[in-house]
């Protein structure tokens, strides 16, 4: 094993999950796994240096093909970065995308879909989001606790503008993309206040 490995342990007993990330890359950008009695399967955890602006994915995506045995969870380095010092970006991110694996939601929807995309602007119109990203974002609660989720999708937002302003700018974006965390930030608070 390469040193300087780090484990970081979530949850108890038969629920408890283990992030182990690596000092170096393995083949294929891998460069962490992780492992729990309740997951379906272990997931590496995968970082692209080379990511470019063609990327399908912001900060993290679920990858899961039938060829694969096994799930993989791409993120940006820096959203790697901030794993290893408890942010709570990279934090939400990671358990989020566990999530979706968990309830085995279809993964990586690329932009190319503009039908899925055009379900998702419709929602958010409505004030609602979708129900898979709902229960992604219940189980990163389960996890991580409801401020800490809270704090991960205000900087969600903030990388997401800053995103924005090197992108090609489209205000409609922009502002849909503010309803959506507005919304699961909202449910997650609702959701909070009933379980007192
Ligand atoms: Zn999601």
């Amino acid at each position: 094993m390469a040193d300087n490995e780090l484990v970081l342990r979530f949850g108890t007993g038969e629920k408890e999950i283990e992030i182990t990330l690596l000092s170096e890359q393995e083949k294929f950008g891998i460069i962490g796994v992780i492992a729990g009695k309740m997951l379906p399967g272990w997931v590496a955890i995968r970082v692209d240096e080379l990511m470019n602006d063609d990327r399908e994915f912001d900060v993290g995506a679920l990858q899961k093909s039938r060829q694969c045995p096994y799930a993989v969870i791409c993120l940006e380095p820096i959203i790697l970065k901030g794993l290893r010092t408890g942010d709570a970006l990279s934090l939400l991110t990671v358990f989020h995308e566990l999530g979706h694996f968990v309830h085995g939601h279809a993964s990586l929807r690329t932009d190319g879909s503009s039908e899925y995309d055009e379900k998702r602007k419709a929602l958010i119109r409505q004030g609602k989001a979708q129900s898979d990203e709902l229960e992604a974002d219940a189980f990163a609660v389960e996890y991580l606790g409801v401020n800490i989720v809270i704090a991960g999708l205000n900087k969600l937002r903030q990388y997401m503008l800053k995103r924005y302003q090197t992108d090609a700018w489209d205000q409609e974006d922009v502002d849909l993309m503010n309803r959506e965390i507005e919304i699961r930030e909202k449910i997650l608070i609702e959701r909070d206040e009933e379980n007192v």
